[in-house]
């Protein structure tokens, strides 16, 4: 596959090459859009065109499990927008990120990851890799001093993430990349939450960058897919995997990530202004106990997030006052704001961890893991701050004010 010209070196702007990097300008029957090659295979004009390809290297797309023109596109385009040598897409983030891990890893060997990863990717290096005699260390976020003693002769990486989920966590990159170097291993980011607008973690000199699609990049809900970027030197032994793990993209999958691209800056920096002005709004009012972003002065990672991020991201967590029926009241309550998880679509979603992601878990366990009874995470949309605001605004009012009815007779 072709190399492509880096971020930094290129002369567009990030809102400009999210709609046309990877792309040319002269497609198939002249149409503006990418076409979706639906096909599983691919076939060849003769004996010479085989010899053509297999022998000389031409340009050819062979099975779908192998390459597809619509993904080469989104990889073309995404490597772009992150500043990467190359990018394999996959049908899903925790696809992404699992079969990366695997490809950099064999027996006998061993990982470090923070322990404010994403849960599965955090099961998975616990309990998965271990079958495989592959050891993993968890730990703390914040203890980099703990990454560093935590590095054996045999470690391969150090896994995290920034921001985190659900305290947005910011993971200092450049105290990362020294540790790393140190010792020479690897460092893998998941880059989810902050995307290329907010955060570009190859330029602090991180090796592979981790996205779930599904989130920012695609936007609308309605798609799950993944993607890694790095070196071509590491994505060539992340695609060799790929071709055996099999977590393709369906190319009409792709077509709906690579139209989502096109307005993903857009979105991400009004979902970067909506989120500060709830933030603001949230941390000002009577019934709000605590408000965790990024961008807001009173987060623990200020600093390090004004310094390695141009925004804060869409996503603000807060804690109410009250109890757990204060909270479900307040879910009720809510008109405009979903109730689901995920992030980063146009519709604004808000999620109750101690409800939904955390509801097997005996109180104590979760209360211990910072998963309070009114603690909730807004995964703000595109909608206009106002009405969201207003939403906001009734709902906590619902919520805390029926506290004070007399509930005896
Ligand atoms: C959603 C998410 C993933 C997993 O991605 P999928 O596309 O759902 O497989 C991984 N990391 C983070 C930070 C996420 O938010």
């Amino acid at each position: 596959m072709a190399k492509h010209t880096t971020g930094k070196q290129n002369k567009y702007s990030l809102a400009t090459r999210s709609i046309h990097a990877g792309e040319s300008r002269k497609k198939y029957a002249d149409a503006i859009t990418t076409p979706i090659v639906q096909t599983a295979t691919f076939t060849f004009s003769g004996s010479s065109d085989i010899e053509e390809y297999t022998k000389k290297g031409k340009e050819h797309f062979e099975y779908g499990r192998y390459g597809n023109p619509t993904a080469t596109i989104a990889e073309r385009r995404l490597a772009d927008l992150e500043g990467a040598q190359d990018c394999v897409v996959f049908s899903s983030g925790m696809s992404a990120i699992t079969t990366t891990i695997l490809s950099l890893v064999k027996s006998g060997d061993h990982i470090v990851i923070t322990d404010d990863s994403y849960k599965k990717t955090l099961e998975f290096c616990r309990s998965y890799l271990q079958r495989f005699g592959i050891g993993a260390t968890i730990v703390s976020f914040d203890d980099y001093e703990a990454i560093d003693r935590a590095i054996q002769p045999n470690t391969r990486f150090i896994f995290s993430e920034s921001p985190t989920n659900p305290y947005l966590n910011i993971f200092d990159l450049v105290k990362l990349v020294a540790i790393a170097k140190k010792h020479k291993v690897l460092t893998l980011i998941d880059s989810t939450f902050s995307t290329p607008v907010n955060q570009r973690p190859l330029e602090f000199g991180i090796d592979l960058v981790l996205q779930s699609c599904t989130k920012y990049l695609a936007g609308h809900n309605d798609i799950l897919a993944g993607a890694v970027l790095g070196s071509s030197a590491l994505i060539d032994k992340i695609r060799a995997l790929h071709k055996s793990m099999g977590g393709v993209i369906d190319p009409h999958c792709c077509y709906l990530l690579l139209r989502g691209m096109k307005t993903f800056p857009i979105r991400v920096e009004r979902q970067n202004e909506t989120a500060l002005r709830i933030a603001l709004f949230l941390e000002g009012h009577p019934a709000v106990k605590r408000v965790y972003y990024p961008f807001l002065e009173s987060h623990r990672h200020y600093a390090i997030a004004k310094e390695q991020m141009t925004g804060g991201g869409g996503v603000v967590t807060f804690e109410i006052k009250g109890t757990l029926e204060t909270s479900k009241r307040f879910l009720d309550a809510l008109k405009l704001c979903y109730i689901g998880p995920s992030l980063g679509g146009v519709e604004t979603l808000i999620t109750h961890p101690a409800l939904v992601s955390y509801y097997d878990y005996p109180r104590a366990e979760r209360l211990k893991l910072g998963i309070t009874d009114t603690l909730f995470r807004l995964a703000v949309g595109i909608e206009d701050a106002d009405d969201l605001i207003a939403d906001l605004r009734q709902g906590l009012e619902k919520s805390s004010a029926r506290k004070k009815r007399p509930l005896r007779r």
